[in-house]
């Protein structure tokens, strides 16, 4: 049997940021999401793995999830991709530090950027980037499989298989039991639920979301469960 995608969850920051690291255990390649803090832990990870890292993105750039881009950049060399509609509320960088009574981590310069219906590639697997804006005018969500056209840059008989589960990384658009607060500067209701109606909801029931704070859940128990979803 092929190995299995590598998905590495850890809490970071004072927040408890949900960190991805997925790896193709095959090629060794990797992409990380939401390195909010604690870049040091991550790249431990990363080293244990015998990983590379080819990219770096953020679900949005609240702090929580943008802490350690530039460290985590700075490390490693791979590009940095956040959504352009939140690129505004990253170089306020000072004053999201300021509301939480943190310091400033340091910021970078963001060149690179995603918008729906980007593919993001690492090994033979794939991430495909939903815009779901109404937590942030620039939420994205990402939807994580194996790669349509299989063993691109892979080893023979190393392709991804169908035993990898597909899963949703749902930033904090979407929470088990709960969705994204709407009440910070660039917030909107009505906008987070269209978001998750029109593209989260569409998605297949047994797709296993990973939210960026708490635990895991799927699309299918929040259809039925989600108090706001209603
Ligand atoms: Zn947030
Ligand atoms: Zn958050």
């Amino acid at each position: 049997m092929a190995p299995r995608l590598i998905h590495e969850v850890i809490r970071v920051g004072m927040l408890q940021c949900n960190c991805s690291i997925l790896g193709d255990p095959a090629t060794g390649d990797a992409i990380v999401v939401d390195p909010g803090d604690e870049v040091e832990r991550i790249l431990e990870i990363v080293r244990r793995r015998g990983l590379t890292v080819r990219t770096i993105v953020s679900t949005h750039t609240h702090i929580d999830h943008v802490g350690g881009l530039a460290g985590l950049h700075g490390a490693t060399g791979a590009p940095v991709l956040i959504h352009k509609a939140d690129l505004e509320l990253y170089q306020n960088m000072d004053n999201q530090a300021e509301w939480l009574g943190v310091p400033t981590p340091s910021v970078m310069r963001i060149q690179d950027f995603v918008k729906e219906g980007d593919t993001l590639r690492w090994g033979g697997y794939e991430a495909r980037v939903l815009h779901t804006p109404g937590h942030t005018p620039g939420s994205i969500s990402l939807v994580v499989e194996a790669s349509s056209d299989g063993a691109a840059g892979r080893p023979p008989n190393a392709a991804a298989t169908a035993v990898d589960h597909p899963r949703l990384l749902a930033g904090d658009t979407l929470f088990q039991g709960s969705i994204g607060r709407t009440d910070l500067p660039g917030g909107s209701f009505p906008q987070i639920l269209a978001s998750i109606r029109e593209k989260l909801l569409a998605l297949p029931d047994e797709l296993i979301v990973y939210p960026g704070h708490g635990g895991t859940t799927t699309i299918g128990s929040e259809r039925e469960l989600n108090p706001f979803l209603r």
